[in-house]
């Protein structure tokens, strides 16, 4: 297990993103594929101890955070004294900023009134709500324990308790599913006046209960040109609707991007805490942590490093991640700027890809800048693998 030189420090002068993996669910759903459990208070309790142990093991490390992001598995499952305890304690070992921005995912039944000002209180200001549906018949399908109606209520409940963003997670591409179906749902969440919404394909993994469902024959994914109609209508009902695409899945009314969100995508530095999460010291080492929420936690009670792996990048790779990640925004990617940051050559080996993508309608170029189109994002890693870096 790679432990020489950690904790590695923030090498860059720019603040950086916590993210702190609650991998607690009230059940789990049969799409899901991700390092979740259902265990009660004491292996929460554990977790929480874990998880102050490791914010000590940075705490010289030099890093300074200005968003702190809580994500999972269910943050909003947690009871409200353990997340004020756990707020509480990662303020007083780390360096966050006074005007950090608190981002909380929330499942629409945990979002009692009572609950949300607790949240509120404790500074979160971004709300990202699991909705998934507007649809009773889509949630019961998808295996979520709430309903359209609670849905409906977290997202009202939350906007007038002044979260200063209210986000709504969307799935689409279920099997069957046709424009005008999506349609109806896009536009009954916009109706609900969310500021953000992240919507995502459908996938079936192997392990999964939908996975076993498709091994047997009883289902399958929406074919791809269905799948390709339904991205291309939500960005035409969102833009209807004064939604930005800022991201291939991610859609923001002004003045909402995710602040936190985007520092993955802008090649920023951010730690990660937790069971199975990741981190940048923001010039080319990444880090990750044992996905196993026993093994995590064993290792910190044992005062090592929780490390699954990490790995040290080469500029080359760094500057070709930095190219793919710009074409999944709508901001694109300065590559002139990507020159100056990993010393390689990026616009010269590419003028004929460059022109080619323009002439395809697939990306523009503005400057230095280049960025998608709409129908450029749909295929962004694509494009990305068209480079030579
Ligand atoms: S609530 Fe989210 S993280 Fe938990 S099992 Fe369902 S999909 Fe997975």
């Amino acid at each position: 297990m790679p432990e020489t030189g950690f904790p590695p420090g923030n090498e860059t002068e720019v603040p950086a993103g916590l993210y702190i993996h609650v991998p607690f669910c009230s059940s789990v759903c049969p799409y899901c594929d991700f390092a979740v459990t259902i265990a009660g208070e004491d292996r929460r309790a554990a977790w929480q101890k874990a998880l102050h142990a490791e914010a000590l093991m940075y705490a010289d490390g030099g890093w300074a955070f200005d968003t702190v992001y809580f994500g999972g598995g269910t943050p909003s499952i947690l009871d409200l004294e353990r997340l004020a305890d756990v707020v509480n304690g990662l303020r007083s070992a780390l360096c966050i900023n006074e005007k950090a921005r608190y981002f909380l995912e929330i499942n629409p039944e945990d979002a009692s009134i009572r609950r949300i000002r607790a949240w509120s209180d404790l500074g979160f200001t971004f709300a990202s709500v699991g909705l998934q549906s507007p649809d009773d018949g889509v949630l019961h399908f998808l295996g979520r324990r709430h309903s359209a109606e609670q849905g409906r209520l977290a997202i009202e409940r939350l906007k007038e308790e002044h979260f200063r963003t209210v986000s709504a997670d969307l799935i689409f591409g279920l099997p069957g599913q046709g424009p005008s179906d999506w349609r109806r749902q896009l536009e009954a969440v916009i109706q609900m006046g969310v500021d953000h919404i992240s919507c995502y394909q459908l996938t079936i993994h192997d392990g999964t209960i939908f996975g076993r469902r498709r091994r047997a024959g009883v289902l399958r994914e929406a074919p791809d040109d269905i799948q390709a109609d339904l991205y291309e209508l939500t960005h035409a009902v969102l833009a209807d609707a004064g939604f930005e695409a800022y991201e291939v899945s991610n859609f923001a009314r002004p003045g909402h991007r995710s602040k936190h969100n985007q520092k993955y995508w802008k090649g920023v530095p951010y730690l990660g805490f937790g069971p199975g999460a990741h981190s940048f010291d923001g010039t080319s080492r990444r880090w990750w942590n044992r996905g196993k929420l026993r093994l995590w936690q064993r290792d910190i009670e044992k005062g090592r490093w929780p490390l699954e792996d990490a790995e040290d990048l080469a500029a080359a790779d760094l500057a070709f991640e930095v190219l793919m990640l710009g074409l999944r925004q709508s901001d694109g990617v300065d590559l002139k700027a990507v020159e100056c940051r990993w010393g390689v050559a990026v616009i010269d080996p590419n003028r004929l890809v460059i022109e080619r993508l323009v002439d395809n309608g697939l990306i523009t170029v503005l400057g230095t800048r280049i960025q998608p189109t709409m129908r450029g994002m749909a295929v962004a890693d694509g494009l990305a693998r068209e480079f030579e870096v």
